[in-house]
């Protein structure tokens, strides 16, 4: 029988990034507490970011701060985040892990960033570290063929799935490659909504939870 290979996107997809995006802000509301002796702006902040809102430059509008956009950004990105897996992410890695599935991650964005998320979710209890690739690092993003073929190049002659979120970028490449292309519905909690897309943008499978991995 072929080995399997599954690779997930991260964000919204093995975690919820709106936990990131609170522990930044909780974060940078500490920060500004304890050198600005500003209060309560994490629930100011989190009221922006609902109301579609520029967040910093409200924020130092309504505490009358000079703080460069950037150092808010600085923080929002390199913060450490308190984020967790929930335990039936946690119970799906398990068991693919002991079933010697490989285990892969394909994610965009920084490295500082997501290594963290990476590190604070626990991830390499499940996933080597060499298989979580980075786009900043690697050098390229979705929906560039690269980081699949990394894995197909790595373990040839298997059946890979890739897990994602994004209907706009996270199953081009995957398509192309004949991967099987699985799509966690937004629960209401995604940062990038979800539309409707054309079919080479579509994932074979939508599922509402991770479990339905296992029965895939
Ligand atoms: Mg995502």
């Amino acid at each position: 029988m072929k080995k399997k290979v599954f690779v997930f996107d991260l964000d919204d997809t093995l975690y919820k990034e709106i936990d990131f995006l609170k522990s930044a802000y909780r974060e940078i509301a500490d920060w500004l507490s304890a050198s600005f002796h500003v209060s309560d702006a994490y629930d100011y902040m989190l009221s922006c970011y609902q109301r579609g809102e520029n967040v910093f430059l409200n924020t130092n509008e309504k505490y009358n701060l000079q703080i460069e956009l950037s150092e808010y950004l600085t923080r929002y990105r390199g913060h450490v985040p308190h984020i967790s897996l929930l335990e039936e992410v946690r119970q799906v890695l398990y068991q693919l892990k002991i079933e010697n599935d490989v285990l892969g991650i394909i994610t965009d964005g920084r490295e500082i960033t997501q290594s963290n998320k990476i590190a604070a979710l626990g991830l390499e209890e499940y996933i080597q570290r060499e298989n979580c690739i980075i786009s900043e690092c690697f050098g390229y993003s979705k929906p560039a063929l690269e980081a699949y073929l990394f894995f197909q190049n790595k373990y040839p002659d298997c059946i890979y799935y890739y897990i994602g979120d994004n209907v706009d970028k996270d199953f081009i490449a995957p398509n192309k490659l004949g991967w099987t292309t699985v799509c966690l519905l937004d629960n209401g909690m995604n940062i990038h909504k979800q539309r409707k897309v054309d079919v080479q943008k579509s994932p074979l499978y939508f599922i509402s939870s991770l479990k339905e991995l296992l029965v895939l």
